[in-house]
């Protein structure tokens, strides 16, 4: 055991590491000592990467491609990045536009390092991703949380734009489909956001990364189709993390006005210069293949969402917002607030997620790491006979509180 002497930087003393990686890390570990854990905690589809895209890496790897890449990715993968935009959303980019970077993670790091002065506000809607307010204060910005509501199903009332917006705001940020509820923001709200960045000279960032997981018919409202000039201030994140099965492939991409991408590059090529090159010619197999994997997943989530959603308000007291996208479920338990197990009490999100790791043996994160302590995320990501087994456990450990 080595003394800390040394300390640390006051940056560091000021964020958590992400509480998702944090359970699921636990999760792992109980479940490697031989618990019976059934886990719910991280977001990550339960498919593997199409044998197409594994044999592209494969093959960049015999052939050569193991050296640096130019900063923003390959130029082949960013020019497919800009034919998906065009292909999908009728968007116009050109090459310089986008960012090649290591996971969807990254590209928002690098978004916030560009763009925030220290003290500059961005607003953050909440629910929010874990990951969004550490990210913020790391880059010496101060996240501003918009708390949304349970009943308008996490839509953001235009109204609190005005009453969360300070002089100091710089950007707000869009999760849409979310991570945590799987909610998705209404045209209206969209457009709110829309015309206020342009009024008051924002940035939007919309964190895209669910959008090809999504369970209406037709394509989800996008801030970007809500105006025009939108495009000049607006930077879209999105990877191939969620929606081609490749998060340990660590390629995520945005696309936003030259000089933002400019200064991203800036910043990646003193911090990680370029992401995995095999990796970057595998998501290029994945973009410019075959399109049908990601909704093939998202029809064998369908199901999985409908069973766990009727499973939870079947549950007394138990409500839960049917996600429109991702695949979370984000029930609220206040309702078992305050009861108690074996003479402990639940205060909050973090008991009763501890509560079901402890006694029920079911990971899950706590509602208060996205900012709403009345609320638990499970990821249903995994098998139908791992989520039925999961709600039953939940049921009798709910059940079991007094
Ligand atoms: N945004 C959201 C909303 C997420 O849930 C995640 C988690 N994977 C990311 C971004 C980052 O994705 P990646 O794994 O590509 O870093
Ligand atoms: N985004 C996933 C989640 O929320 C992966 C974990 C992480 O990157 O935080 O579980």
């Amino acid at each position: 055991m080595t003394s800390e002497c040394i300390s640390l930087a006051e940056r560091v003393t000021r964020i958590k590491p992400s509480p998702t990686l944090a359970v699921n890390a636990k999760a792992k570990a109980l479940k490697a000592a031989g618990a019976d854990i059934l886990n719910f905690s991280v977001g990550e589809p339960d498919f593997d990467t199409p044998e197409h895209v594994c044999e592209a890496g494969k093959k960049a790897i015999d052939d050569g491609h193991t050296r640096y890449t130019a900063v923003p990715g390959i130029p082949e993968l960013r020019e497919a990045i800009v034919q998906r935009f065009k292909q999908d959303h009728n968007w116009d980019y050109s090459i310089d536009q986008i960012q090649v970077c290591c996971g969807g993670k990254h590209g928002l790091y690098n978004i916030f390092q560009a763009i925030i002065n220290p003290g500059d506000e961005v607003l953050i809607p909440a629910p929010y991703w874990v990951s969004y307010p550490p990210m913020v204060q790391l880059a010496g910005g101060v996240p501003v949380i918009i708390p949304l509501e349970e009943k308008d199903n996490f839509d953001l009332d235009p109204s609190m734009l005005t009453k969360y917006a300070t002089s100091k705001t710089r950007a707000i940020i869009i999760n849409s489909p979310s991570n945590p509820a799987g909610s998705l923001f209404s045209e209206t709200a969209l457009a709110a956001i829309g015309k206020m960045a342009i009024e008051n000279d924002w940035l939007v960032i919309t964190d895209d990364i669910y959008e090809t997981i999504t369970y209406s018919n037709g394509k989800i409202p996008h801030i970007l189709d809500t105006d025009a000039r939108l495009m000049d201030r607006t930077v879209v994140l999105n990877g191939v993390s969620k929606s081609f099965a490749m998060t340990g492939w660590r390629i995520g991409y945005s696309a936003g006005p030259a000089h933002i991408i400019k200064a991203m590059n800036k910043i990646q090529s003193q911090s990680t210069s370029n992401s995995s090159a095999p990796a970057q010619y595998a998501a290029l197999a994945a973009l410019t293949g075959p399109q049908d994997f990601p909704g093939m997943m998202t029809e064998a989530f369908l199901p999985r969402r409908d069973f766990c959603v009727n499973e939870l308000v079947a549950m007394e007291g138990v409500t839960c917002v049917n996600p429109g996208g991702a695949f979370y479920v984000f029930p609220n338990f206040s309702h078992y607030y305050g009861r108690e197990f074996n003479g402990k009490k639940i205060n909050g999100s973090v008991d009763l997620s501890d509560y079901f790791l402890e006694e029920a043996q079911v990971a899950s994160v706590p509602g208060a790491a996205f900012g709403c302590d009345d609320f638990v995320r499970f990821s249903f990501a995994t098998s139908m006979d791992v989520l039925r087994d999961g709600m039953e456990r939940i049921k009798k450990a709910l059940a079991a509180l007094s």
